[in-house]
């Protein structure tokens, strides 16, 4: 059967656009199909983190994400007096991914960037207006039909199609609900007059009866997140929109820019593939928006399934795919967890309590996969800069790296410190910035078919071969 693209994506949501972007980039032809006519153009998500912003590096628009966003201060969980239960701050300085730890975004101007960013390629093909309704999987090839009637067909295909994915429906696969289920209503708004006192942070507030969250937004942006106890309420009008606010603000000040219901749901898919059909992003999980983690997972899923997908596709061994969701669903799950119990305390916590408690953010490993997991292997490994300043993903693009002292590298500010409190003499460093190996000098242990290639700092047969952005 001739094949039109190499991988098929489904869904140009930011899961489906950045996964486009991170595949053409290492040379593969892609087809992405859309079934609206446009980029969803609503306000969703409004935060995402230093893994996710070192990503967007990965495939050259670290910096337009950086112009088009802000660094966050953090978030504060209070009680009804105001009292400080949780204090979530974010460092505002450069962190260990080689950029700030959080940043507050506009998730439209995200998608501009990322679907701009698809312009560079001539092997990215998108088709709009382009349902998606059948599927169909040889064990070579898939085929999927669009309600057009058109066909395509591909090597590989990835369901980035949102949380009613029809992709996870032809998997047979249903999200597995997690316990949490709740209605709030999400309003945006653009200030008409400067109001610092609103504040910086995020603002969190613990409620039994009436839990809500205040964003500050990019620009003149501010978001109010409040959980409708009347489970039946489907549309809220202007005027019950100011009513809500009336603590906060008022239309002198601001002006609404759109609210909408939403159903915050914890849920999770037990297979994320079937033959040669995978799913990423909301198709394969969903979490409340309490950590701003829902994007960043399911940007998270596709930086560890870009690189497995090229190196297939260039001749490595297919089992490598395995290692997709045994790698990616702990990490997830971690993040779903830690948002479900978050979502328990705006929930639940009413008493005032004397202490404020620190929070940090979570750094998850992946779950078993590529490699042994004897120390920090499946960690992120930390990305150092060199003597010049240069990130170190950027010097070594989409391919493997070892962080070691040898004289003959390029030298790293900071990594022999690293190594010393990891009792490790170097470590080996994967295109999603996870640690494959810790390794001494002359051993390489390994549980799939590949070999370390140190002149060229390549993993042999697992990595593509192909031109990157030139
Ligand atoms: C109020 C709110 C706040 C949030 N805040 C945050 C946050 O701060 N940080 C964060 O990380 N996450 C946040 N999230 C979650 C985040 O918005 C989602 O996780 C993210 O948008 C999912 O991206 P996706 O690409 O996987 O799916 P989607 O964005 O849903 O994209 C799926 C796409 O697939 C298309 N599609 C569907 N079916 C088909 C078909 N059959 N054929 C062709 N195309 C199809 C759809 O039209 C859509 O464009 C928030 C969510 C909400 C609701």
């Amino acid at each position: 059967m001739t094949q039109n693209s190499e991988i098929a994506i489904v869904g140009m949501g930011p899961t489906g656009v950045t996964l486009a972007n991170l595949l053409a980039n290492r040379g593969l032809s892609v087809a992405i199909f859309e079934k609206q006519s446009k980029p969803y153009a609503l306000p969703r998500a409004v935060h995402f983190d230093g893994e996710v912003m070192r990503i967007f590096q990965s495939i050259g628009l670290g910096s337009e994400m950086s112009d088009t966003s802000r660094v966050n201060i953090g978030m504060l969980f209070k009680d009804l007096d105001s009292n400080i239960l949780i204090d979530w701050s974010r460092s505002q300085t450069i962190g260990p991914m080689g950029w700030y730890e959080s940043y507050r975004f506009h998730q439209p101007d995200l998608e501009t960037v990322l679907q701009n960013g698809l312009y560079r390629f001539s092997n990215v093909k998108t088709f709009y207006n382009s349902a998606v309704r059948k599927i169909s999987d040889d064990g070579e090839n898939v085929t999927i039909e669009l309600e057009s009637g058109e066909r395509h067909t591909s090597q590989f295909l990835i369901g980035c199609d949102g949380a009613q994915s029809n992709v996870r429906e032809f998997l047979n696969e249903e999200l597995v609900d997690l316990g949490f289920m709740q209605k709030w209503l999400v309003i945006d708004l653009i200030l008409k007059n400067d109001r610092p006192d609103l504040g910086n942070h995020t603002v969190q507030i613990c409620d039994p009866n009436s839990p809500m969250t205040y964003v500050r937004g990019t620009g003149k942006r501010r978001r109010w997140e409040m959980r409708l106890t009347d489970e039946t309420v489907s549309k809220i009008s202007v005027e019950d929109v100011w009513n809500k606010l009336v603590k906060w603000i008022s239309p002198d000040d601001a002006e609404i820019e759109r609210s909408a219901i939403y159903t915050f749901k914890s849920s999770l898919v037990k297979k994320w593939s079937r033959g040669n059909v995978f799913l990423a992003g909301d198709a394969a999980h969903l979490m409340p928006p309490f950590m701003g983690q829902g994007m960043c997972a399911g940007i998270r899923d596709v930086a560890n399934l870009a690189w497995k997908l090229a190196a297939v596709i260039n001749g490595a061994d297919k089992a490598i795919l395995n290692t997709y969701e045994s790698e990616r669903s702990p990490n997830v799950r971690e993040f779903i967890d830690l948002t479900v119990r978050l979502g328990q305390i705006i929930n639940q916590t009413s008493k005032s309590q004397k202490e404020t408690t620190k929070m940090e953010s979570i750094l998850p490993s992946l779950g078993p996969g590529l490699g042994l997991r004897d120390n920090i292997e499946g960690h992120l490994a930390p990305q150092f800069l060199s003597i010049e300043s240069d990130k170190a993903d950027d010097l070594n693009p989409n391919g493997f790296y070892p962080l070691s002292n040898q004289k003959n590298g390029i030298k790293l500010k900071g990594v022999e410190p690293w190594l010393n409190e990891n009792n490790i003499t170097s470590a080996l460093v994967r295109p999603d910035g996870y640690i494959l190996e810790t390794v001494s000098k002359n051993k390489m242990q390994n549980n799939i078919n590949y070999r370390f290639d140190s002149k060229n700092n390549d993993l042999i047969k697992a990595v593509p071969s192909r031109k990157f952005i030139g």
